[in-house]
């Protein structure tokens, strides 16, 4: 196990503000402060080599999750180790096996060119030469870096200063790599780019991905397995694909024919449970159904028997749609996920 979450807690205790003379004489009065479980009970494992995405809505706790990991904050209470590592108590060595991407921040230095920040990095984790040179053209191969290497990273642009970050991050090849909103801003291109890269990270480096994002599309080209937090708790943990399965159950079949129908509440009377809707000023019909209880070509054969279909189409929910749903804890209405969100 290279990542080991147990029993993780932390609370968050900040002083109130007090408005006026009470505020001004807040030395001498006593102080109040209201507390904020960030991170509640926390559990889970990760094996080496891994992709694995942690999500929930904002404030939930992951940022704060990844800064326990990383090292930059405390545990309140409970155990975080990494590569067999305590990270608050040992912080540079945790720091080898690490590279953080925050994305709404860089760890670059701001007014020297790029390729400068990892010659500061080579020395800071004390590579040799050579290894430091493979590394570096790797990265810049990789993630397209050529034309702005030698720029300051105040001259780059949003997508960049993440590639750049990336390879701050991955300068010393680590065994983890922990991205906290990676694709944040970023145009529908670099993303792109930046999920190839991870997903190649990940599968020919065998680096185990820790991954929060907004962004539901990079988690299923990346990771296959979800881990879930909602107000600082665990609300699922497990495979991507078979959480698909089984909460998003429900599908929508498009089926465009050379004349209208008009007669869809007969063919489809034998399913009481089903929905549909002809489409307005078009041939098209959209049903939704349960796949569990019936299949798309069954409904397809009501309607080949007397029309000539010239197309169809199968929807299934949107993974954001099903997630959205599981953070307001209801997993019932995660399971009735719709497909036209
Ligand atoms: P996420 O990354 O999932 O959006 P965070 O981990 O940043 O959530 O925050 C979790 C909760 O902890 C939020 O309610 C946030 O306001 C609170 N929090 C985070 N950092 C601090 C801090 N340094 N002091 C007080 N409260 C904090
Ligand atoms: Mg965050």
């Amino acid at each position: 196990m290279i990542i080991e979450v147990e029993q993780l807690n932390k609370v968050f205790k900040q002083a109130v503000k007090k408005p006026g003379l009470a505020g001004a004489l807040r030395h001498i009065v006593t102080q109040e402060y209201v507390t904020k479980e960030a991170v509640k009970n926390i559990n889970f494992n990760i094996n080496e080599g891994e992709a694995v995405a942690y999500v929930g809505p904002n404030g939930a706790g992951k940022s704060t999750t990844i800064k326990m990991m990383t090292g930059i904050l405390h545990p309140t209470s409970g155990v975080v180790r990494i590569c067999g590592v305590e990270p608050s108590k040992r912080r540079i060595e945790n720091a080898k096996n690490i590279g953080v991407v925050f994305g709404q921040r860089t760890q670059l230095w701001w007014d020297i060119p790029i390729r400068e920040t990892y010659t500061l990095l080579r020395d800071i984790y004390e590579l040799s030469e050579a290894q430091f040179r493979d590394q570096l053209d790797m990265l810049v191969t990789l993630l397209d870096m050529e034309e702005f290497l030698y720029l300051p990273a105040r001259k780059l642009s949003l997508g960049q200063r993440m590639r750049a970050d990336l390879a701050a991050a991955l300068i010393h090849k680590p065994r983890i790599l922990y991205l906290d909103e990676p694709t944040i801003g970023l145009d529908i291109v670099i993303k792109k780019k930046i999920r190839q890269f991870l997903k190649e990270l990940n599968h020919s480096n065998h680096t185990t991905v820790l991954l929060t994002t907004h962004d539901l599309e990079d988690i299923e080209d990346i990771c296959e397995r979800i881990v879930i937090i909602d107000k600082g708790s665990l609300i699922y943990d497990g495979n991507l694909a078979e959480m698909k399965d089984t909460y998003a159950k429900e599908r929508a079949i498009t089926i465009e024919t050379t004349t209208p129908i008009l007669d869809a509440k007969k063919r489809l009377q034998d399913y009481p449970t089903i929905q549909y809707e002809i489409l307005e000023n078009t041939n098209m019909i959209k049903i939704n159904f349960n796949r569990f209880e019936t299949r798309a070509t069954q409904l397809l054969n009501i309607f080949t028997q007397d029309y000539e279909v010239l197309d169809f189409k199968i929807d299934e929910p949107k993974i954001e749609t099903v997630i959205m749903k599981m953070y307001s804890g209801n997993l019932s209405q995660a399971m009735q996920a719709t497909c036209d969100l």
